[in-house]
């Protein structure tokens, strides 16, 4: 029983939130994808951005659906420019499966900004 990759799509926090079913603070909408407000934000801009298709990380999204991952890296560019983060910079995060920190099994980006980032990450 892997935590993250064994989670049953029905207990899928991420897919609760595109439904409504659990509140967010959303600052973006497209057909595609839903971007909201980490409720713990680790940059003064933390927002982290889903598809409203369910899959497990970025590798299933792409593979699944290539032109869907298109269009989502392309949402997430209009959020980072939407907050203010498009010219000073950002950072764009996909944590994947155990050793990546992965805690919500439904593919989501971390877009971080609004302050220097230092590498390499913890
Ligand atoms: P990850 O560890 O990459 O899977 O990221 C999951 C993120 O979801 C973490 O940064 C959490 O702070 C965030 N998170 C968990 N629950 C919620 C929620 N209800 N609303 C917004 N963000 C959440
Ligand atoms: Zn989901």
């Amino acid at each position: 029983m892997d935590p993250v990759y064994d989670q049953p799509m029905s207990d899928c926090l991420f897919c609760a939130i595109v439904a409504g079913d659990i509140p967010a603070a959303i600052v973006a909408e497209t057909r595609d994808t839903v971007a909201f407000r980490d409720i713990s934000p680790q940059a003064p801009v933390h927002v982290l951005v889903v598809p409203r298709a369910h899959h497990q990380d970025a590798a299933a999204l792409a593979s699944a659906d290539p032109a869907l991952a298109g269009r989502f890296l392309a949402d997430v560019a209009a959020v980072a420019e939407a907050e203010g983060v498009a010219g000073s910079g950002h950072r764009i995060v996909f944590n994947t499966g155990t050793d990546g920190g992965q805690t919500v099994g439904h593919v989501h980006a971390h877009l971080l900004g609004g302050r220097g980032m230092s590498w390499p990450p913890g």
